[in-house]
């Protein structure tokens, strides 16, 4: 049986108190062998958070890195050193990380693989815009990013590897796709995966919706085949949502 990962994403929200005080609200959280709760820090954080959930069920990760180990990248922070200070996950290709700072699916795959080779576990968005939803392009554009993400992975690997969906105009929108409509781009993703590897891996491979996703709607997106968790952003930034969230995996 799959794992249900459910991921928070601050993006850039909250003071060091705040994110600190969040932690201390949730830590007491319980997940069961099944339910995974992650929370993706801005940098700043991570190390004090890191700390904090020690003996603890949550888990750290960034929102982004760098692939390259360490070099002349001014501003950027490496897979060294997020392992370093005991990171566990990574968000890779957000979408507003491709809009914004020009990631394409081919520093994608370089991080993904550079994740792998510093042991930590990458969460990979993919996701259409309303544009190409509208056009029928939907289904097309996921499997090219999906491809170009996994390209030279070991099947070992692909298994490890947290695939997101986040429709881009379901994000921060209100907005949430369909339970149904989700989880057909969820099992198409699978689909994907099983052609590139086998029926087997993909079958191990944890597949989140993401993009307006809160308490209200959470069950219903879990009840589904193919949705194996959530990369949520504003519901995740209140400890009780966060909560609420978690244990609805539970
Ligand atoms: P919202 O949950 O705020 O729509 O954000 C989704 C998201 O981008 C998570 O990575």
């Amino acid at each position: 049986m799959r794992k249900i990962v459910i991921a928070g994403n601050w993006k850039m929200h909250k003071t060091k108190q705040e994110a600190e005080q969040f932690i201390d609200e949730v830590k007491q959280l319980k997940t069961n062998e099944r339910v995974e709760a992650v929370i993706c820090a801005p940098f700043p954080y991570l190390s004090s958070l890191v700390n904090k959930v020690k003996q603890t069920d949550v888990k750290i990760a960034a929102q982004t890195m760098h692939f390259e180990q360490s070099g002349a990248f001014t501003g950027e922070v490496s897979p060294v050193m997020l392992a370093d200070i005991g990171v566990s996950h990574v968000i890779i290709g957000h979408s507003e990380r491709r809009e914004y700072y020009h990631e394409t699916n081919e520093t994608v795959n370089k991080k993904v693989h550079a994740a792998f080779s510093h042991h930590l576990t990458p969460i990979v968005c993919v996701g259409e815009t309303l544009a190409q939803r509208e056009a029928n392009d939907t289904l097309t554009h996921i499997e090219k990013q999906i491809k170009i993400a996994l390209d030279g992975l070991t099947d070992e690997q692909i298994a490890n590897t947290i695939i997101a969906y986040e429709p881009i105009w379901a994000i921060g929108t209100g907005k949430t796709a369909s339970s149904a409509d989700a989880n057909e781009v969820c099992d198409h993703i699978r689909n994907i995966v099983a052609k590139i590897t086998s029926e087997q891996t993909a079958e191990k491979v944890v597949i989140q919706y993401g993009g307006s996703v809160k308490p209200e709607n959470i069950d219903e997106l879990l009840s589904t085949s193919d949705i194996d968790g959530a990369l949520v952003g504003g519901a995740s930034l209140e400890p009780a949502s966060f909560i609420q969230l978690v244990e609805a995996g539970n």
